[in-house]
């Protein structure tokens, strides 16, 4: 059932309404040199098939891009400082954040010598990493089997996991308290003025339609749908993640880190259970609504892994499973921000691929202070802005899950 919106006109139009949505809905309300009206359209106000439903919420400081360590700084920053930021009000928990670390194991000499160099870049910028021997790292976690393994970087320093969505739910609470108007509705065309340099209305699916000064694309796995409503192209394809909730009959002594075997499956302690993920050997774009779980991933991949990289893992119960999708950017992997070079008023916040829960907070920041004033005050996130694609040159990120 479709919403109709109270107004013909908004300053600001986000089309979806989960993590980025309401991100960049918040941050506009908190955001001194904004006083415009905010509309966020989503289509599915439960959130079942969205990412931000189907996230594995963690968190790392372990990237080789300077700028990405900064963005996951600044959300380990919010998440501790939670309430504060959201105004000091009282009704706001605290927000977990687990900080066993990511744990990256390298077997061959060429991905340990990438390691000692995003060692060094995140070090540079104040990160706690540390590229650990062999030996060093049995000592300290003697669950591992490390016969193949040769060295790891290793980080306890506001990295793990933390509750994004809590995050999301008091951005969106707060935002509506503040009179972010929230539509259960879709976009599903967009009106450009004659010179195409300017979405000037948008179209909903129950059929009115309503202007914008700005247009936010938050749409998700769905982005390139959205942005060719203003005859916009961007490389984000929806690709399939499976996570795996495993009980462990003997768990282990101390918590797993997120590790990430060189086999591409990653595991890590959550709660009393343990998770466990990885992406398809084959790897397309899917159907939109294509969520359908692939067991034998379970049987044949990653048990596998489990069971030879942690002996203690040879007995274990699945509890729980799912598959979720990225927004994929299949042309750098990074995110892409900014206005779009030709639709002016065409804000894009996509193609987070793996790491968009934890980008929330510095994203939603910086294109809230775009809106506002036309530039980046916090944190220069101009590297990420979709200009690089119109160029084809390439943002590279080498960690990326
Ligand atoms: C399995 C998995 C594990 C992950 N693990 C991590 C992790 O450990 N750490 C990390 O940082 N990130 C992780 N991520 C990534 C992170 O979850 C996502 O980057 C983030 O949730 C993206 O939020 P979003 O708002 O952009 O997209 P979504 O959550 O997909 O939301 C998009 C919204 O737009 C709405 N929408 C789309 N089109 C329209 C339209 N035309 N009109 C109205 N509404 C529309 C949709 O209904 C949806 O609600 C993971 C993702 C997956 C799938």
């Amino acid at each position: 059932m479709t919403q109709a919106p109270a107004k013909t006109s908004y300053d600001v139009v986000i089309v979806g309404g989960a993590m980025y949505g309401s991100s960049v809905a918040w941050f506009l309300t908190d955001n001194p040199g904004f006083d415009g009206s905010i509309l966020v359209v989503e289509r599915d106000p439960t959130y079942e098939f969205t990412s931000t439903s189907h996230t594995n919420s963690c968190m790392r400081q372990q990237f080789s891009a300077a700028i990405n360590v900064k963005v996951s700084q600044f959300a380990a920053d919010f998440v501790k400082n939670f309430r504060d930021y959201m105004g000091d009000d009282p009704r706001v928990p605290d927000v977990a954040l687990q900080s066993y670390g990511y744990m990256y194991l390298a077997d061959n000499e060429a991905f340990a010598a990438t390691l000692r160099e995003s060692q060094k870049v995140q070090a540079a910028n104040g990160a706690g990493t540390k590229h650990m021997t062999c030996e060093e790292i049995a000592a300290a976690y003697p669950f591992y089997n490390l016969d193949d393994i040769i060295a790891a970087n290793h980080n306890l320093v506001d990295e793990g996991y933390f509750d994004g969505n809590t995050l999301f739910d008091w951005w969106k609470r707060s935002a509506k308290e503040r009179g972010v108007e929230y539509l259960t509705n879709e976009v599903i065309a967009m009106n450009r003025n004659a010179a195409g340099t300017k979405v000037e209305s948008v179209i909903l699916k129950s059929g009115e339609v309503i202007s914008c000064g700005t247009v936010v694309n938050a749409s998700g796995p769905r982005a390139v749908l959205t942005s060719r409503m203003a005859g916009i192209e961007i490389p984000v394809e929806p690709r399939k993640r499976y996570t795996f909730i495993f009980e462990a009959e003997k768990p282990l002594e101390r918590d797993l880190p997120l590790t990430i075997d060189p086999s591409g499956v990653h595991m890590r302690t959550d709660g009393t259970y343990y998770l466990a993920g990885c992406p398809p050997d084959d790897d397309p774009a899917v159907d939109y609504d294509d969520f359908v779980q692939d067991h034998s991933i379970w049987e044949e991949k990653v048990w596998p892994v489990l069971a030879t990289r942690v002996p203690q893992f040879e007995a274990i119960k699945l509890r729980n499973s799912w598959a979720g999708h990225y927004a994929y950017n299949t042309f750098d992997q990074n995110a892409i921000l900014g206005r779009h070079t030709e639709v002016e008023n065409f804000i894009f916040v996509n193609g987070f691929s793996g790491h968009g829960f934890q980008q929330s907070p510095a994203m939603g920041r910086g294109t809230a202070e775009l809106i506002a004033y036309g530039e980046y005050r916090a944190l220069d996130l101009s590297p990420f802005n979709y200009e690089r694609i119109a160029k084809g040159e390439k943002f590279i990120e080498k960690a990326v899950i």
